[in-house]
């Protein structure tokens, strides 16, 4: 197929190469010189503009920071909406808010087009994997339509449900993350002052009740298990600033809805704070650090 992507960063550029390895026909573009280079370099093709990519597309992908890209990209007055032929499929993989995600949706629907959102989970190994799980919201047709190229970039293509309901799903997802990584990150730093050895609270609690995502692969202290961020000075991976995003999200859904999520404002908070300390870069396992430097005059030596 001939596909245009939109957003050729830390998971865009990977995602795209993965949609060239599978034989489709991708025109790239970015804002940014370097993530252009970059797609240059994998032997990808840059349009001159939106309307150059998207005039001969049948399906265009936008991977994004946030909600107001997204509205630029597509609701712009040279954007998607004005330059995509007619019947284009347009996916936005962006994690961003979902009345944002709804009210593109709609206006592309009465443009022309079919729109999904598509967010993804798994992270740039995921991405370069070509692993990604990706939580669709949109039509059944959409969503039939959006398989075969999703499978190109992913293993678990979900249909969650109506437009909005692949964001809903990621930042339920991401909420449920931020909390069990501090969850984590809390019970090492209390090992550590209680005097109970890493590796052994490693050993029991991922095979006890306390097991987890954040446990097992994205282990928050060196030693217990190779390659995590942890390893290497908690280089990302997933950046603080990016959970501190989507929890963020989380807590304007579950405020618009009216849901009580207090461990979610809380992690929101945790998140904040250590972002003011410098750490938004780091990847979100960096907790552990930040919250071992909290009450450090106050443990025993
Ligand atoms: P990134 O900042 O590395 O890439 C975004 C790219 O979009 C940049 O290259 C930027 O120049 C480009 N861009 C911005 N505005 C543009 C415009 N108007 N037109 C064209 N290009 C434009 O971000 P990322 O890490 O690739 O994340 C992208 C999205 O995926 C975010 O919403 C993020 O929350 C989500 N996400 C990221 C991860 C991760 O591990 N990095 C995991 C899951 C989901």
């Amino acid at each position: 197929m001939r596909i245009q992507f939109i957003g050729l960063g830390n998971m865009g550029l990977p995602m795209a190469g993965n949609l060239r390895k599978a034989g489709h026909q991708v025109t790239g573009l970015d804002t940014a010189p370097r993530a252009r280079d970059a797609f240059i370099a994998q032997g990808g093709h840059i349009a001159a503009s939106l309307a150059e990519g998207a005039g001969g597309a049948e399906a265009v992908i936008t991977m994004l920071p946030a909600g107001e890209h997204v509205r630029a990209v597509y609701l712009g007055e040279h954007g998607l909406l004005r330059t995509a032929a007619p019947g284009t499929l347009l996916i936005d993989s962006s994690t961003i808010d979902i009345a944002t995600a709804r009210e593109v949706a709609a206006a592309a629907a009465k443009a022309g087009h079919e729109m999904l959102d598509a967010p993804v989970s798994g992270g740039t190994t995921g991405a370069e994997a070509a692993t990604l799980t990706f939580m669709v919201g949109g039509s059944e047709t959409g969503f039939a339509r959006a398989r075969p190229i999703l499978a190109a970039m992913g293993r678990n293509i979900v249909h969650a449900g109506p437009s909005g309901a692949g964001q809903a799903a990621k930042m339920c997802n991401n909420m449920i993350l931020g909390i069990s990584m501090l969850g984590v990150c809390e019970a090492f730093v209390l090992a550590d002052r209680i005097g109970l050895d890493r590796q052994k609270l490693f050993d029991i609690a991922s095979n006890s009740s306390g097991s987890c995502w954040s446990l097992l692969k994205n282990c928050p202290v060196p030693g217990p298990v190779p390659n995590v961020p942890a390893t290497r000075e908690y280089q990302p991976g997933f950046a603080a600033a990016l959970m501190l995003k989507d929890l963020k999200l989380s807590q304007l859904a579950a405020e618009t809805a009216g849901a009580a999520t207090p461990l979610g404002a809380h992690a929101t908070r945790v998140y904040e704070a250590l972002a003011a300390a410098g750490l938004a870069d780091k990847d979100f396992s960096v907790a552990f650090r930040y919250l071992d430097a909290l009450l450090r005059d106050k443990a025993p030596s």
